[in-house]
């Protein structure tokens, strides 16, 4: 029975909890940051080697005047159909696995032997620009969903440390009915609640304003150059045969 995360916007303060869980755990360098004179707390500005997890910050005024700030702890989505895997093992046997138990998406240390435009390819298949390369060895990086916590038992790191119950994780079908619920919940003090993409991904986010105002990759959106979306969501659904 593959394994899913809730992300409950609706509860996320931005404390980043989560964030720094996910760097001690995966033991991630520090990165040279700018916390100011960019117009945004997001820190740092955007996903890297060595931020698997990172809390996007949206800043808006509503029309009554109000402001308005949602938070999006962006991450890899485990895809249930993982465009990644297609693209990078077509270069490379076994660059990207998919673990057939729990559905986690596993970038291997074969990601190395691509090169910087493959990488790129593989970047930009990502329906949520979720892959970066780690110039130093160039291997591609992402949330592993924390592989070895898991198979022990254990919490992802950044769903332990989350003290709102914002980051759930869980069987599937136990997060689907844990999302009915929480969205019931959510629509009645914001009517735009929704799911993004739930049937496609084991990320499952709960945001309660349009996903533009999140962040431009709350839902599967892809480069231009490759795949347009309706392509993009057949190719996703297609009977998949890659699993490890
Ligand atoms: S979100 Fe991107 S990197 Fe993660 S599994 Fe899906 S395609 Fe791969
Ligand atoms: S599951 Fe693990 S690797 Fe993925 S974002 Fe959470 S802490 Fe980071
Ligand atoms: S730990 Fe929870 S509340 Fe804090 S930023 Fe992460 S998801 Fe939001």
């Amino acid at each position: 029975m593959p394994k899913a995360f809730l992300i409950d916007t609706s509860r996320c303060t931005a404390c980043r909890g989560c964030q720094v869980a996910c760097k001690e755990w995966n033991e991630l360098e520090p990165n040279r940051t700018l916390q100011y004179n960019w117009g945004s707390h997001q820190n740092p500005q955007d996903l890297n080697a060595n931020n698997y997890k990172l809390i996007r910050f949206s800043e808006r005024k509503e029309k009554n005047g109000t402001v308005r700030w949602n938070f999006f702890p962006d991450q890899c989505r485990h895809c249930v159909y993982p465009p990644c895997l297609e693209t990078a093992n077509g270069y490379i046997d076994e660059a990207v696995i998919q673990d057939e138990k729990t559905g986690a998406v596993i970038f291997t240390e074969q990601t190395a032997k691509l090169n910087k435009e493959e990488a790129q390819e593989v970047r930009e298949s990502c329906p949520y620009d979720i892959p970066r390369r780690n110039e130093k060895n160039g291997q591609l990086t992402k949330c592993t969903m924390c592989f070895e916590r898991i198979s022990a038992g254990m919490l992802p790191a950044c769903v332990k440390a989350c003290p709102t119950g914002a980051m759930n994780f869980g069987e599937r079908e136990e997060m689907e009915a844990l999302a009915k619920k929480r969205l019931a919940i959510a629509k009645k003090t914001y009517p735009e609640a929704m799911l993004a993409d739930p049937d496609d991904v084991n990320v499952i986010f709960l945001l309660t304003d349009k996903p533009k105002n999140y962040s431009y990759n709350a839902v599967a959106a892809v480069s231009d150059s490759l795949l347009n979306r309706k392509d993009f969501l057949a190719k996703l659904r297609r009977p998949f045969t890659q699993m490890m």
